[in-house]
C-alpha cells in the first residue's frame, strides 16, 4: 500500500484546515490512520492521488447510488452549465423537481429546496413549530439530523430529561426544547408525551436509523410513532436524508407504508451536487414565506446545475423498474459472506442497499447496543481492507453503502477480502 502522498497533503491540510478536512468524519481519527486524498471517480472505483484504485462502498455517505459520475448526469450537468451556474431567480426545473417529489414521495403534496440536509432538517422543524405553535422537539438517542444547533445533542443524564448539547457552542438554552427518547423505544416516547402533552411540536426520526451504523425499526414501531403524533397533535417528521430514493423510490415512508407529516431530504436527490429539500402536508407547508409566517430563505436554492443533477438521477431510478431489487441482491451477497465468514463474532443489519457490520455480537436496536461495538476491531477491519484497496466508512457507526455500480465481480472480491480479514483475525 502507498499512500506517501495523502500522508504528505494530510500533514500540510492541518495547517489551515481544522482536522485538515471540511467534514470530521473525512479525517480517519476514529480509525486512527491518515485519509486518502481524493483525485476522482468513476463507477464503483475511488482513486487516490497516490493511483490506489479502491472499490468504493462510501458513495459520497449516500448519493452516489448510481455510481459515481454517470454519464448520464454528467450530460444533463454540463449542458446545465452552459445555460450559467446562478441566476437567484426561478426555473422551469425547480418546479419539474417539486413535481417530482411530489409524483414519487407519498407524504409530500408541496416542497422546498434547499441546499443540504441539514438546512432541511433545521427549515421543518422551524415549519413544525409554526404550524403546531408549540416548541419542543422530540429526537431519537443515535439518530443524526445535521449540526443544527437544537438537534445537536445528546440525552440528558436522568432518565426522563431534555436534552444537553453535544458540542460546544451550542447554549443549553437552545437544547432545552430537545427532547431525547430510545430508539424503538416505545416505552421511552410514551413517558414524555406523557410529561409533555402539549408541548411537544415533532417526533423526527431517521424511519431506518443509518447513523449510528445501520438500525432498522421495529415491527410496529414506526406506525406507534404515527399513533402517537396523532393523538397528541403533534407532526411526525421521517428525515429520510438517507432513505429516501435509497430503501425505495418514496424512500421508507413508501417501503414500509407509513406517511409521516413531513419528510427532509437530502443526499440521492441532489445526484451528488448539494441539494436539500423539506415537504409534505399541503395545509402545513403553507406556512412556509411567502405563503405563509414561517421564514425560510436561500440564495443558492434550487440552483439550476444542482437541480439538473438531481433531477437526472431522480428520473434514472424511476425509469429503471429492476434497480431496487439489483440492489438489494448484491447487498445480501455481501451480507450473506460477512455472516458466513465472521461465524457469529459480528452483527450484521441490513436493509436495501444499506449495510452495518458492528463488532459485537447484538443484535444492535439502538444507540446503547451499537456502542457496545469494539471500535478497535472495526479500526483493524478497516485499514486490512483499505490496504486491499476496499474503501468502507472509517468509523463503525457509518453504514455500508452498495451502488447500482457495484459489479457482481467487485462484490465477489469484496467478499474474499472480507473472508481472508476473518480467517486472519480470530
Ligand atoms: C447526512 C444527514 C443529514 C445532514 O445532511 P447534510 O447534507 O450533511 O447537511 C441529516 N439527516 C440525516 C439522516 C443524514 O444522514
Amino acid at each position: 500500500m502507498n499512500d506517501k502522498r495523502s500522508q504528505e497533503i494530510y500533514e500540510r491540510a492541518k495547517k489551515t484546515l481544522p482536522g485538515g478536512v471540511n467534514s470530521p468524519v473525512r479525517s480517519f481519527r476514529n480509525v486512527g490512520c491518515a485519509p486518502r486524498f481524493i483525485e476522482k471517480a468513476k463507477g464503483d472505483r475511488i482513486y487516490d492521488i497516490d493511483g490506489n484504485e479502491m472499490i468504493d462502498y462510501v458513495c459520497s455517505w449516500g448519493p452516489g447510488i448510481l455510481g459515481a459520475a454517470d454519464d448520464r448526469v454528467l450530460e444533463a450537468v454540463k449542458k446545465a452549465c452552459d445555460d450559467g451556474l446562478t441566476y437567484g431567480a426561478p426555473t422551469l426545473r425547480e418546479v419539474e423537481m417539486a413535481e417530482m417529489l411530489k409524483d414519487l414521495v407519498p407524504s409530500i403534496e408541496v416542497s422546498r429546496l434547499v441546499s443540504s440536509g441539514t438546512e432541511a432538517v433545521m427549515s421543518a422543524i422551524r415549519v413544525a413549530r409554526g404550524y403546531t405553535k408549540r416548541d419542543k422537539i422530540l429526537k431519537f438517542e443515535g439518530c443524526y439530523h445535521g449540526h443544527s444547533d437544537g438537534l445537536l445533542v445528546k440525552a440528558g443524564s436522568a432518565a426522563l430529561t431534555t436534552a444537553v448539547p453535544d458540542s460546544a457552542g451550542v447554549p443549553a438554552d437552545y437544547s432545552k426544547h430537545t427532547l431525547v427518547a430510545a430508539y424503538n423505544d416505545e416505552g421511552s416516547v410514551e413517558a414524555l408525551f406523557k410529561e409533555y402533552p402539549n408541548d411537544i411540536a415533532a417526533v423526527i426520526v431517521e424511519p431506518v436509523a443509518a447513523n449510528m451504523g445501520v438500525v432498522l425499526p421495529g415491527d410496529g414501531f414506526l406506525q406507534f410513532l404515527r399513533d402517537i403524533t396523532t393523538k397528541y397533535g403533534a407532526l411526525l417528521i421521517f428525515d429520510e436524508v438517507i432513505t429516501g430514493f435509497r430503501l425505495a423510490l418514496g424512500g421508507a415512508q413508501e417501503y414500509f407504508g407509513i406517511t409521516p407529516d413531513l419528510t427532509t431530504l437530502g443526499k440521492i436527490i441532489g445526484g451528488g451536487m448539494p441539494v436539500g429539500a423539506y415537504g409534505g402536508r399541503e395545509d402545513i407547508m403553507r406556512c412556509v414565506s411567502p405563503d405563509g409566517p414561517v421564514y425560510q430563505a436561500g440564495t443558492l436554492s434550487g440552483n439550476p446545475i444542482a437541480t439538473a443533477a438531481g433531477l437526472a438521477t431522480l428520473k434514472i431510478l424511476k425509469e429503471d423498474k429492476q434497480i431496487y431489487k439489483r440492489l438489494e441482491s448484491r447487498t445480501l451477497v455481501l451480507k450473506d459472506a460477512v455472516e458466513k465468514a465472521a461465524a457469529g463474532r459480528v452483527s450484521v443489519n441490513q436493509i436495501g442497499s444499506l449495510m452495518s457490520i458492528f463488532f459485537t455480537k447484538g443484535p444492535v436496536v439502538d444507540y446503547k447496543s451499537a456502542t457496545s461495538s469494539d471500535t478497535e476491531k472495526y479500526a483493524e477491519y478497516f485499514k486490512y481492507l483499505l490496504d486491499k484497496n476496499i474503501y468502507v466508512a472509517p468509523s463503525q457507526f457509518e453504514a455500508m453503502f452498495v451502488s447500482d455500480s457495484h459489479t457482481d465481480d467487485d462484490i465477489k472480491a469484496t467478499c474474499n477480502v472480507i473472508a481472508d480479514y476473518f480467517r486472519d483475525h480470530r
